[in-house]
């Protein structure tokens, strides 16, 4: 059976369509999924007992159970859900002054390998649907009756590998239709996949951009990011050049800091060199440990000291305060993992 969440509302008209019904029923449709988050076909009380009869025959309304809901001291949130099929992925909820922020997973489990990362663990599945990640937002909002602000695409998985999926969730999530979640309070973070940086610039998404560099020369890159053998860092920053030019939107860059691997000054120095003159930003991030790593955290002073010398040097950086660390729910500390039956 298809999930009606995969479709954005001009796919639901034309599913509509087929089934013979009126385009605006389409619309009636896509309020009681995204704004009225109904659990049931029959609760959509402005349609036809013969259409939910017709939609609960084609469609599912893909409802997520939560395996798992943890809380960290600081308030994040981390739930473990069963996407239906025998796996579980993992949803982070942060509150934050300027509102409720998720993070989303795109995939079940990741193909990019990076040493430092916990998603890496485990073998990749598959990719989630449009609805399924849509879906993850929907739950939580259900579970903790709350709006979300804010989504950011740093959960399991690697979204531009994922590229049509999470593109359309974009657009399903972004409708002022629906959960109108503005594209500027949307984020993508990717490991540097360079074509689809190139075809994501040409969607005219207003989105965040987040790339995760980590290293500041080939050598090392490759060592953390296998990904680097493909692209490396001149080829992913020319792609970001492109991105900035084409939509005029500044690039947030992501780099974790892991002791004596790439925290010293001499890569803070190279730093500065690469992104001279790029309207960017830098999000430095305290290393977190991830189970067999060998990658262990800076010290507070060091990162302090590399973010000093960043905004010194006319970079603007800032250091990614650290939520829930204690419930493994941390930048890094996201798995896929199997339903218990
Ligand atoms: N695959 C995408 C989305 C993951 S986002 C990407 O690579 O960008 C999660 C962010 O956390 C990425 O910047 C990732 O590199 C970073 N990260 C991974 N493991 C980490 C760890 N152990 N400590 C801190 N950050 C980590």
């Amino acid at each position: 059976m298809k999930n009606i969440k995969d479709y954005n509302l001009e796919e639901l008209k034309k599913e509509l369509i087929d089934l013979g019904e009126k385009p605006f029923r389409a619309e009636q449709i896509f309020k009681w999924i995204h704004i009225d988050n109904v659990t049931s076909f029959d609760d959509m009380s402005n349609i036809s007992l013969e259409l939910r009869e017709k939609l609960k025959k084609n469609f599912t309304l893909c409802i997520y159970k939560i395996i798992k809901k943890q809380e960290s001291v600081d308030g994040t949130k981390k739930y473990l859900f069963d996407v239906l099929d025998g796996n579980a992925i993992e949803t982070v909820l942060m509150d934050y002054k300027h509102g409720k922020s998720l993070c989303v997973s795109s995939q079940i489990g990741c193909k990019m390998g990076c040493k430092f990362c916990a998603s890496t663990g485990v073998e990749f599945n598959r990719n989630l649907t449009s609805g399924e990640i849509v879906e993850q937002i929907l739950a939580v909002q259900r579970d903790e009756n709350i709006k979300i602000s804010n989504v950011v695409f740093m959960g399991i998985g690697e979204p531009l590998d994922n590229y049509e999926n999470v593109v359309n969730a974009i657009k399903i999530i972004n409708n002022p239709k629906g959960l109108n979640i503005g594209a500027r309070h949307i984020s993508i973070s990717t490991s540097g996949l360079v074509p689809k940086i190139y075809k994501l610039a040409e969607e005219n998404l207003q989105c965040t951009l987040s790339i995760s560099l980590h290293a500041t020369t080939n050598e090392k890159r490759s060592m953390m990011m296998p990904v680097n053998n493909a692209y490396d860092i001149e080829t992913l920053l020319n792609a970001c050049k492109y991105y900035i030019e084409k939509t005029n939107r500044r690039i947030s860059f992501e780099y974790a800091l892991a002791k004596e691997k790439n925290d010293n000054l001499e890569d803070a120095k190279r730093l500065v060199k690469l992104l001279k003159g790029m309207i960017c930003h830098v999000n430095l991030i305290p290393i977190n440990k991830i189970e067999n790593g060998e990658f262990t955290k800076s010290s507070n002073e060091n990162i302090i000291k590399f973010r000093d010398y960043l905004n010194e040097h006319g970079i603007v950086a800032t250091i990614r305060r650290e939520l829930g660390p204690d419930i493994d729910a941390a930048c890094g500390q996201l798995r896929k993992k199997e339903v218990k039956k």
